[in-house]
């Protein structure tokens, strides 16, 4: 493991627009704003939900793709901004409830659609934060 302490930089926050790419609209604002690290959280609702899910033995993700006539209420959004190949990046995780309350989620994947989204990215500064390949997981996974 690693430890390191970062100090709290700038907070955003943004209201994304319907229709949008939840996770291109994340990645597109860290870029433009150049938050090299930080942590971010989502609420909301999506109109379409994809998430992948990461194999442990094949170490491939695979992924689904919901696209409801009924809406999905964001549940809970988070996840960390870092650098991936010196570009800021986030790995965002995402829970999503059907209107019976059924929960689905996984890592977030571009193709899911905004129907309204309210997101906090608080920043934080300190050592550069970088995603390098992992050899035992297959994962790029912070060095
Ligand atoms: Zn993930």
């Amino acid at each position: 493991m690693f430890l390191k302490q970062y100090e709290r930089g700038r907070t955003f926050v943004a209201k994304l627009n319907y229709g949008s790419d939840l996770l291109e609209e994340l990645n597109k604002i860290c870029r433009q704003e150049y938050i090299k690290a930080g942590y971010i959280q989502v609420i909301g609702a999506v109109s379409s939900l994809k998430y992948g899910f990461y194999d442990q033995s094949t170490k491939e993700y695979t992924y689904t793709t919901y696209a409801y006539d009924e809406s999905l209420e964001i549940v809970s959004c988070s996840g960390n901004v870092s650098l991936k190949d010196e570009k800021p990046f986030c790995h965002i995780h995402i829970i999503a409830s059907d209107k019976k309350g059924k929960c689905i989620g996984g890592h977030l994947a571009a193709g899911t659609s905004v129907f309204a989204a309210e997101v906090v990215i608080q920043e934080i500064l300190g050592e550069d934060l970088i995603r390098e390949l992992d050899e035992t997981t297959k994962l790029t996974l912070w060095k």
